[in-house]
């Protein structure tokens, strides 16, 4: 056993050359999350839901969030009295939606640091297959696939506003 020392490789710290790392939920049937719709992504667990707005489509979180970055105070916004800026995937760059960044009065609809995310930009792992996170319709892989939706149950919610 003569080791050459010349061949010892000494461990080089991963420089980030290749993109921030992403973290990575796992999917099973109990943790159900949500995921980004382009890039899929993974963006929070489904549990960490703080409230819903059905009517904008929207679903409120706080530092549960995952992979995704925020705008420059410089591209803030005001509405409702509180001010915004946008989030974005880290994998790829879509908007996802807002985050509160200053109230003028906390309550628990408002409050600084949340996270709104518009359900139409994100699909849903149900523990057991994707689905779209606005219609709750299955996601198909296969696009040709898609031609048979009329398949599902007829339980399917729709929100027409
Ligand atoms: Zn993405």
């Amino acid at each position: 056993m003569d080791a050459d020392p010349s061949l010892i490789k000494v461990e080089q710290p991963r420089e980030e050359t290749s993109g921030p790392s992403l973290i990575e939920f796992e999917q099973t049937r109990a943790n159900h999350f949500f995921l980004c719709s382009k890039c899929r992504t993974h963006i929070v667990l489904s549990k960490a839901t703080k409230w819903i707005d059905p009517v904008a489509n929207e679903r409120f979180f706080e530092d549960e969030v995952v992979n995704v970055k925020v705008a420059g105070e410089d591209k803030k916004w005001q509405e409702n009295s509180r001010t915004y800026v946008e989030v974005f995937c880290l994998g790829c760059e879509n908007v996802l939606g807002k985050q509160t960044i200053a109230v003028e009065s906390e309550n628990v609809i408002s409050k600084k640091g949340r996270y709104c995310l518009s359900l139409p930009k994100l699909i849903m792992w149900d523990g057991i297959r994707l689905l779209y996170a606005h219609s709750c319709q299955p996601v198909y892989d296969d696009p040709s696939s898609l031609k048979n939706s009329s398949a599902t149950d007829d339980e399917q919610e729709t929100t027409s506003s």
